[in-house]
């Protein structure tokens, strides 16, 4: 049976780190489904249906990497998906504690799911999504964190939102 892996978060928006875990994961599982988090608690950045297609533009390379999007418990999402295994990153000391009740609170909600956690690069363990808004908010260089192409949009909308200082 294929390896499916689930890689759920915000990518609000995908930064370099997201996508050396993508390309990790990549290489272990046979198919790795991306996806985003609906969270109504969360107020975004960048909607939903825009992480989503960004998403897609960074991973349209890779034949065995699909991008979605999900709302609701994630155990839920993985039965609906087929899926038993979770990947997240960890960056630093710090995401261990959440990481490690999301991971028991899954486990205990389907015992069946298992949550893998892969090492950041160290070139990317101290980025995180919400470093680059705040960073790109100042107008400070992003370039080399985030794909390409996600340098305008970010500017872009931080200009549309006036979030710009
Ligand atoms: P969430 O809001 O679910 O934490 P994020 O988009 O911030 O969503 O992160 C999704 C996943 O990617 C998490 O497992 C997070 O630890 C991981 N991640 C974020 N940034 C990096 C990075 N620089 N290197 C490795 N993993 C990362």
């Amino acid at each position: 049976m294929a390896k499916v892996v689930v890689y759920p978060g915000s990518f609000d928006p995908v930064t370099k780190g997201h996508l050396d875990i993508i390309e990790r994961a990549n290489n272990v599982f046979d198919k790795v489904i991306v996806s985003v988090f609906n969270n109504p608690r969360k107020r975004p950045l960048f909607d939903m249906e825009e992480r989503v297609k960004m998403l897609k533009q960074v991973v349209k390379e890779y034949d065995s990497v699909e991008v979605d999007c999900f709302t609701g418990l994630l155990t839920t999402y993985l039965k609906q998906k087929e899926a038993k295994v979770i990947v997240r990153g960890l960056r630093a000391v710090s995401d261990f504690e959440s990481e490690f009740q999301m991971a028991s609170m899954n486990k205990k909600l389907d015992a069946d799911i298992e949550t893998i956690f892969m090492m950041t690069s160290t070139e990317y363990a101290y980025l995180s999504s919400s470093m680059i808004k705040e960073v790109a908010s100042f107008e400070g260089c992003v370039r080399d964190l985030v794909p390409e192409f996600i340098v305008d949009r970010l500017f872009e909308k931080l200009k549309e939102r006036d979030h710009l200082f």
